[in-house]
């Protein structure tokens, strides 16, 4: 499995598939609070303290790649 899982203090948990995520970027652009980041083209959430479960990221990705425990 290549998921990998970001979980906050509060018990959200950001679950993203680098087998899925093509590096495109648009959770990126589109986390109101930036709680991602590219690292090797690949999708990483080490922000994940700072979501506020506005759920644009798992809308925004083209691949199905995230998986969001509140989305
Ligand atoms: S939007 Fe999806 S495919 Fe694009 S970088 Fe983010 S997780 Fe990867
Ligand atoms: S749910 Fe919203 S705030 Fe949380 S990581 Fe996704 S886009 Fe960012």
């Amino acid at each position: 499995m290549a998921v990998k899982k970001y979980e906050s203090g509060s018990g959200i948990v950001i679950g993203i598939d680098h087998e899925k995520c093509v590096g495109s970027g648009e959770c990126v652009s589109v986390c109101p609070v930036s709680v991602f980041e590219l690292v090797d083209n690949k999708s990483t959430a080490p922000n994940v303290e700072a979501c506020i479960e506005c759920c644009a990221c798992v809308s925004a990705c083209p691949t199905g790649a995230i998986d969001h425990s509140s989305c």
